[in-house]
């Protein structure tokens, strides 16, 4: 994490902003905190209404870009609760930790490497020596609590694809260079879970491992590079908050020959959304070493046989939808008016349209009601009839739906409705046998 020269945030027209956000996430129902009647649970969240429909669409538009727009990689979805074998052969029982310490004052526990050797709760250097705690979670499966049936909650979902590679491979006749995708659940029993949904231990991640001749894994390393920048920048990211950070030498983990990090600007400063990986040829070498197993590509017309190299791009998708909620932040005037308006790109809005009546008169909800029937099937779509039109244009300003679809009295006579864009509040007049296909249209990009 890297702060700016000049503090935080300095261009940021909001110093609260982390709190405008996390607030307007409860408030409209994206996230809440966990077991909220009980007083919540550690850090962990749940995601509401339109936290659920946002999370899918990040999720959605990671997939579309990294499998279904390409021919060279196929998706798994592997079990989350897994064989010991597997953190075994990985590294992960040896080396998945992080160095805690204790404050000796007010016995708050902590990760050394994000403090700077003094407690940031109470201010003391009174502190542990630093100790290797496992990030894993570790369970049971099965009824008798004993060795034989340890398991472990997977700490990312990466694993899955190496331990599948000869699975995928028979199937799909894939050879390099090919990829495997997945997007699912990830454990980490992080010491300390912060910063609302950056970090938690309980998550969702977006990972894909590309399997390469290992001569091109440097030229298949930079283009993923770019890539993945060019995912977050096309759904509205800013350029001034995106950045490439490359690891040191001395940072790269144990499997790595060169990772890079992508970084936003979060309220705190830079902060890793995505790493990419170069991991060399460490896991499926790993997995064929402890398996016995052969997990290698033949090449049939050459008769070479080799261990490739994977190229890993690895995102979190709950982490990525913050990203995106506090980019698209704003608070703006319009007619005088103040408003809070989320800039979503409409691919990743919880809903792309609302249908309004506007008003709750007996012959308006029909139509409107008959209006949304069209628009369902291109768009997912809430209906209000509540409150004055103002303010539920307000409402979904908020939650960044694009368009807003009205019904009026004039809609009666002309079979027509008004559809009014989020950003610049323009309003057009549409037939309502052409409003799916007008809407379909300008949510195709
Ligand atoms: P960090 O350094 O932030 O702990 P990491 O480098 O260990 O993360 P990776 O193992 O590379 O993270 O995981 C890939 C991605 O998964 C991260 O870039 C991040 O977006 C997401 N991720 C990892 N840990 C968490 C977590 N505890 N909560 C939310 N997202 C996470």
């Amino acid at each position: 994490m890297n702060e700016q020269p000049g503090g935080p945030y300095p261009d940021l027209p909001y110093p609260d902003l982390m709190d405008r956000v996390v607030n307007l996430a409860k408030r409209r129902g994206f996230i809440f905190p966990s077991a909220e009647i009980y007083g919540g649970f550690r850090s962990t969240y749940d995601y509401g209404p339109l936290g659920v429909l946002m999370l899918r669409n990040v999720k959605d538009a990671w997939w579309r870009a990294m499998v279904q727009l390409r021919d060279d990689v196929v998706g798994i979805d592997a079990a989350i609760l897994s064989s010991p074998k597997i953190w075994e052969a990985s590294g992960h029982l040896a080396n998945f930790t992080d160095p805690l310490v204790d404050c000796r004052h007010c016995h708050e526990r902590w990760r050394a490497d994000k403090i700077e050797g003094s407690c940031p709760n109470c201010g003391s250097t009174d502190l542990t020596e630093p100790r290797a705690f496992n990030l894993m979670f570790k369970t049971y499966a099965g009824p008798v609590e004993e060795d034989a049936t340890v398991a472990y909650l997977r700490p990312e979902t990466a694993q899955g694809m190496f331990v599948n590679f000869m699975n995928v491979l028979t199937t799909t006749r894939k050879k390099p260079p090919f990829g495997i995708a997945q997007v699912g659940k990830s454990f980490r029993n992080e010491i300390t879970p912060q910063n609302f949904v950056f970090r938690t231990r309980e998550f969702e991640q977006m990972e894909m491992e590309y399997f390469v001749p290992p001569d091109e894994a440097d030229t298949w390393f930079h283009y993923w590079l770019d890539e993945r920048m060019a995912w977050y920048l096309g759904l509205g990211i800013p350029e001034g908050k995106l950045r490439l950070r490359h690891h040191e030498a001395d940072e790269l983990s144990h499997y790595s020959a060169a990772t890079a990090d992508v970084e936003f600007h979060f309220p705190w400063g830079w902060d890793e959304l995505e790493g990419i990986a170069n991991r060399t040829d460490f896991d499926l070498k790993a997995h064929a070493e402890h398996s016995g197993e052969r997990l290698e590509y033949f090449d049939q017309a050459s008769g070479e046989r080799y261990v490739p190299y994977v190229i890993e791009p690895a995102a979190g998708a709950t982490r990525t939808m913050m990203a995106f909620l506090l980019a698209a932040y704003d608070e703006d005037e319009i007619g005088g008016e103040r408003r809070t308006v989320l800039h979503l790109d409409p691919r990743l809005a919880p809903y792309q349209a609302a249908v309004l009546p506007l008003s709750k008169n007996d012959a308006l909800v029909p139509l409107s009601r008959e209006v949304l029937g069209l628009l369902q099937p291109v768009a997912v779509c809430d209906f209000d009839v509540t409150q004055s039109i103002g303010r539920r244009y307000r409402r979904q300003d908020e939650v960044g739906t694009p368009y807003c679809v009205t019904v009026d009295f004039e809609s009666l006579e002309d079979r027509a409705v008004t559809v009014r864009d989020r950003d610049t509040t323009e309003q057009v007049r549409v037939p309502i046998d052409r409003v799916a296909e007008e809407l379909a249209g300008r949510l195709r990009r």
